[in-house]
């Protein structure tokens, strides 16, 4: 079992050291290579993605991502931007399918900004589709505008496109992790007003015929940005595009009680996986040692159970990280009164603690 390890920038090699600490104490046998990306990467090698962590995240069964990007690399020309790396990954190696489960520990329900009623029990799942929408459509640019409200005036555009294929392969992706759960998926698009989503409804259709035992439902991106903070249990499954599934995760996010509690796994048709916690680098608190890792650990968890077939050893660790909860401990994100507040690498040794 090969993992590539890419703490990247900021709180990364923090919480990514506190995953593999975890790792290292189950009984399994790995080969971890680490190597640097993002604005760690620019600083050593000049660029995000260099070919040598290329080749590593190829050739490996499983990535470990922490996370990359800083402020002081937004003045450098977009290519060179570390945000580039993760993007250049999902592309080289094909990660289409992001999966982003939202779940409520019962510890957490007075963390979350909704009323606790509202949260208690959450379990939802949101898909993503990757590797497609205006984050990768082109042409894309900036230009003086030959028309509309401005002619002459600079103007900025992307592309919004999706194709059939694309569509297809994540909305089986949606409906078999469906039958997996609780048999529901609401696709969420925006097919009111646009070409890109009304295909992507017609073709979630089409795809749904094959899976008449899971019950389909379409909802307005909008609206489903209401529902998830109105009635955020009344779903099961969300498939939606890059766009809208970046936007409705982080919402869901809070939902959970903090951003660094939401795993995710990006999967290719190989089942080649990369894992990384939903957040950012967070510059805000980077070298402060107060990070939660657990979004992290949790998706070490994910990638036992998703690339790497070791589905009791991830049943462990998410076994680990309710005990822990249990136990009252809880990062500066997560912290209410009446529980003790720890720090990042206190709370990767609880859980290597609670897992022996
Ligand atoms: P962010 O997710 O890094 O931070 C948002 C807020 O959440 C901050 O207040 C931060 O302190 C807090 N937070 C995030 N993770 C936390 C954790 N584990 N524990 C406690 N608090 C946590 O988003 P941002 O501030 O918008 O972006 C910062 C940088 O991260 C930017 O350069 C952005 O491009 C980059 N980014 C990278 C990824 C990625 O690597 N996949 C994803 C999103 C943003």
């Amino acid at each position: 079992m090969k993992i590539a390890v890419l703490p990247g920038d900021g709180i990364g090699t923090e919480i990514v050291a506190e995953a593999v600490k975890v790792l290292n104490a189950l009984d399994l046998k790995f080969e971890m290579e680490t190597a640097p990306v993002g604005g760690a990467a620019y600083e050593a090698a000049g660029h995000p993605l260099p070919e040598s962590t290329l080749k590593l995240a190829r050739e490996a069964d499983a990535i470990l991502f922490g996370a990359v990007g800083d402020w002081k690399y937004d003045k450098l020309d977009r290519p060179l931007r570390p945000e580039q790396a993760i993007l250049g990954l999902r592309k080289a190696l094909g990660l289409f399918a992001n999966f982003r489960p939202a779940i409520c520990y019962e510890q957490l329900t007075h963390a979350s900004s909704l009323k606790p009623e509202l949260v208690a029990g959450l379990d939802i799942l949101i898909i993503r589709e990757l590797t497609g929408d205006i984050y990768f459509g082109q042409p894309r640019g900036r230009r003086m505008a030959a028309d509309g409200h401005f002619p002459g005036a600079e103007e900025a555009f992307d592309t919004m496109r999706y194709s059939r294929p694309e569509i297809e392969r994540i909305a089986r992706v949606a409906f078999e992790a469906a039958r997996k759960r609780n048999k529901r998926v609401t696709s969420v698009d925006k097919a009111n007003v646009l070409e890109t989503f009304q295909l992507w409804k017609d073709v979630v259709t089409e795809v749904h015929k094959d899976y008449s035992d899971v019950q389909l439902d379409h909802m307005y991106v909008d609206n489903a940005a209401m529902q998830l903070v109105k009635a955020p249990k009344a779903f099961d499954v969300i498939v939606t595009g890059n766009m809208f599934g970046d936007i409705l995760s982080d919402e869901a996010s809070m939902l959970t009680g903090s951003i660094g509690m939401l795993p995710s796994a990006s999967l290719n048709d190989k089942k080649q996986g990369l894992y990384e916690p939903s957040h950012g680098s967070a510059p805000d608190i980077a070298g402060k040692g107060v990070a939660n890792p657990l979004a992290t650990i949790l998706s070490a968890a994910m990638m036992l159970r998703f690339s790497l077939g070791q589905a009791e050893a991830a049943d462990r660790i998410e076994a680990a990280v309710k005990k822990v909860l249990a136990q009252g401990l809880r990062t500066p994100d997560i912290y209410s009164e009446g529980t003790t507040k720890v720090g990042t690498v206190q709370m990767g040794d609880a859980v290597v603690n609670a897992l022996r």
